[in-house]
């Protein structure tokens, strides 16, 4: 067996990345854009002792799951890993992955967790759902100014304005920028040299007010003609804001620090509305949000909806407790906690997006909610060793529930043990990263709780990835 060899391979499973997994003379072979089911012909691009990968060549036979992927960029594009896959199985795929990785990393028994798993919440549309994208510029090989994805493990950008996932108006924008860039002739950031002005293009649209915001990266703090760009940009219907973000770093973090605001407002606002768990339908009621641009905000309106709904859910809250909302961004589950508690403390590590949260109380005439700008893992002990001594409110102590919301690495130790030392009733942890999630899960169980309900929200259909909610209680 070598190198460039051609291979049958019956597809038996899938890796957590969304590769399919075959059997080949003993060794493992990984093949993108395969299915459960398939039986396909691959070429061995890589071989290792005991496994290989291989590229899809011919499907010999489709599997009966295999749909035809919506978006001709689906293969090369590092954007999306299972469009080839119909949408119920890919449900199938993240539930598993979360069990898996529960059982794996966080030592939960397959009984146990048949107890408390409930089925993944799916999307109704699983494109268009996208309210924010950060599309690379560059230059394609005839030295034409381009915009669009990343191909898969790469930073080759694959030019494509009319990403799928994202929203239709995504193109009008980038046409406008990238029309805008000929006429004026600036320059593209280069990676290689660290030269060149406009790297990345974020664009965000409020889905409920339709409010639209642009931001431009750039590796300077001037844009030659800026207003000649306002002044195309904001032609667009619903544009409300047009900014720069300064980025002068050779690095893959997209946005710098400073942001000027060219035309129109700082912000976007949007709304969430609160729904019914039984069913998923929305209530009525509604919570309004002033977003930043450096500010996170969920990515899959529709779907964060029932995913904050659910965290509610599992906060069962009266209106007496007492609720800390660690890594709350711009206080999006703090605010929707607060109409049913007394009291809420929201931590956050991004000023821009504490100074969103404190906005965002007053516009909703919320008056319980307070936040605190630094590390969860710093500010968490702080108050904690100062309530202890008497500095600091006594509530801050031992709080009725904490929710955490931690990006993918998950919750710092230091964290982790002041939450148990806080002894809640309840936890309720939001995890992007189910890995990490299992890990922390496993440190909150040996800390005297236990999990009593675990539920996937796909709030990112045609990838790999799914958030999941945890219910933890004090035993
Ligand atoms: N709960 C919010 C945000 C979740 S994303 C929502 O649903 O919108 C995770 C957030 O954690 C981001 O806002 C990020 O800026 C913040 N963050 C990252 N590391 C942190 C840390 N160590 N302490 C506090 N916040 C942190």
């Amino acid at each position: 067996m070598q190198k460039n060899d051609m291979i049958e391979l019956t597809i038996t499973d899938l890796s957590v990345e969304g590769s399919g997994i075959g059997k080949f003379q003993g060794m493992t072979f990984f093949v993108k854009d395969t299915v459960i089911g398939d039986v396909i012909f691959a070429k061995i691009m890589k071989l290792k002792k005991n496994y290989g990968y291989a590229r899809l060549m011919e499907i010999k036979e489709a599997s009966p799951n295999r749909v035809e992927p919506h978006c001709v960029y689906a293969r090369a594009c590092g954007g999306c890993q299972l469009q080839q896959m119909s949408y119920e199985s890919q449900l199938a795929f993240k539930e598993k992955k979360i069990r898996d990785n529960l059982i794996r990393l966080g030592g939960f028994s397959k009984e146990e967790l048949y107890e408390v798993m409930e089925p993944v919440v799916g999307m109704e549309h699983p494109f268009g759902y996208r309210n924010k994208a950060q599309f690379p510029v560059g230059y394609d090989r005839d030295g034409n100014v381009v915009t669009g994805f990343y191909a898969g493990r790469t930073h080759n950008i694959i030019p494509n304005t009319d990403c799928a996932l994202g929203v239709p108006v995504n193109r009008m924008v980038l046409e406008t920028v990238l029309s805008y860039m000929r006429a004026q002739r600036v320059s593209a950031y280069q990676e290689a040299t660290g030269k060149g002005l406009v790297r990345h293009v974020l664009i965000r649209c409020g889905f409920d007010s339709k409010e639209i915001m642009v931001c431009l990266v750039i590796n300077g703090r001037e844009l030659p003609g800026e207003g000649k760009l306002a002044e195309m940009l904001k032609k667009i219907p619903g544009m409300t804001s047009i900014s720069l973000n300064v980025n002068t770093q050779k690095t893959n973090v997209i946005l710098g620090r400073e942001t000027r605001t060219i035309w129109g407002r700082d912000t976007i606002k949007d709304a969430l509305y609160l729904r019914n768990v039984s069913d998923f339908s929305r209530t009525g009621k509604k919570t309004v949000y002033q977003i930043s641009p450096q500010s996170f905000y969920q990515v899959n309106p529709l779907q964060t909806e029932k995913l904050y709904s659910l965290v509610l859910d599992y906060a069962a809250l009266t209106g007496k407790e007492t609720v800390w909302d660690l890594y709350c961004g711009i206080g999006t589950i703090s605010l929707f906690l607060a109409a049913n508690a007394r009291k809420v403390y929201g931590v956050e590590i991004v000023p821009k997006a504490v100074e969103d949260a404190r906005e965002n109380a007053r516009l909703n005439g919320i008056g319980n909610a307070e936040f605190f700008l630094g590390k969860a893992e710093e500010v968490l002990p702080e108050f904690y060793g100062r309530a202890k001594a008497g500095g600091a409110k006594e509530d801050m102590l031992h709080p009725d529930v904490i929710v955490v919301d931690p990006p993918r690495k998950g919750c710092d130790e230091k964290c982790l043990d002041t939450m148990l030392k806080m002894r809640p009733e309840r936890i309720v942890y939001v995890s992007c990263d189910s890995a990490t999630l299992a890990r922390d899960l496993r440190v909150l169980k040996g800390g005297g709780y236990e999990v009593r309900k675990v539920r996937g929200v796909d709030q990112f259909g045609e990838t790999v990835h799914v958030e999941t909610c945890v219910l933890l209680g004090r035993k």
